[in-house]
């Protein structure tokens, strides 16, 4: 397998393989890959979303393409310190390990969902993007479960990385009741918390994450029915939450209960519509 490193901006491509290769020095890397990591300059591969630092896609070999992984780091990256960086990298490392190991059946779901052709308008953009998000939770808690699991010496300041990141981020997104995308918009936001409260031991940060997730699961009561709720608040998490990232045999679960109700959503003047 192939590994290329894509940067947004190509001033940075140099920084990025010592960056690389100080990684490789100071952990094993959770991937095996042949001859030396390369700059992909084309930069063509990497979608470079807002509020992203890094991502990673992987290819699997096809006649004559080889099988590529990729981590792509987008300028934002470079200005997060410098362990923080490396931090972020080994995350993006863990995630290719999940993408052809235990988590294959999600990231086929991914990969597929990635190539439907997306209806015309805002609406159906931001409606993939959601989905996206939540279908791809399930790799976010492998990456803890693993780095955890694998890494501890680099735990204890990961995760405080990770909340401010990840878990619990400044911006709250608030209930839009115009919006049937905005509900789920905030379930996404309760993944998060409810993942960093299966992470985070500290006292004070555990009692923002409780306070956050009381908030989340009150407004949310308010929108869903009694029964969309319990299944969303309570059953999709648990059982992503679950997930077992302590084998590299192939889990067959592709987590995308949520993805797929997520993807039924119609625009309000649908809904509005008579029958
Ligand atoms: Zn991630």
């Amino acid at each position: 397998m192939n590994l290329e490193l894509c940067c947004q901006d190509p001033r940075n491509d140099d920084e990025t393989l010592d960056r690389w290769a100080e990684l490789g020095e100071l952990v094993d890397l959770p991937f095996q890959y042949d001859g030396e990591a390369r700059i992909e300059d084309t930069r063509r591969f990497c979608d470079w979303l807002p509020g992203m630092f890094a991502s990673a896609n992987w290819e699997p070999g096809l006649r004559t393409l080889p099988e590529t992984a990729r981590i792509c780091l987008a300028t934002t990256f470079f200005q997060e310190p410098h362990q923080t960086q490396l931090h972020l990298l080994l995350h993006e490392a863990i995630h290719l390990r999940l993408f052809r190991g235990r988590l294959r059946a999600n990231f086929q779901v991914l990969i597929q969902a990635r190539r439907l052709p997306v209806e015309e308008g805002e609406f159906f953009h931001r409606r993939r993007y959601i989905a996206l998000l939540l279908l791809m939770f399930v790799q976010e808690v492998g990456a803890d479960y693993y780095l955890r699991a694998h890494y501890p010496q680099r735990w204890h300041v990961y995760v405080q990385e990770r909340l401010t990141h990840y878990y619990l981020p400044v911006h709250v997104p608030q209930l839009d009741a115009q919006d049937p995308l905005s509900p789920f918009v905030l379930l996404y936001t309760l993944f998060r918390v409810e993942l960093g409260l299966r992470m985070v031991d500290a006292a004070e940060p555990r009692r923002l994450l409780v306070e956050r997730r009381d908030n989340l699961r009150n407004a949310l009561r308010e929108v869903m029915s009694p029964v969309d709720f319990d299944q969303f608040t309570k059953a999709a998490v648990e059982q992503v939450l679950q997930v077992d990232v302590g084998n590299d045999e192939p889990d067959a679960e592709a987590y995308r209960s949520v993805y797929d109700r997520v993807m039924a959503v119609l625009p309000p003047a649908m809904n509005d519509a008579p029958a």
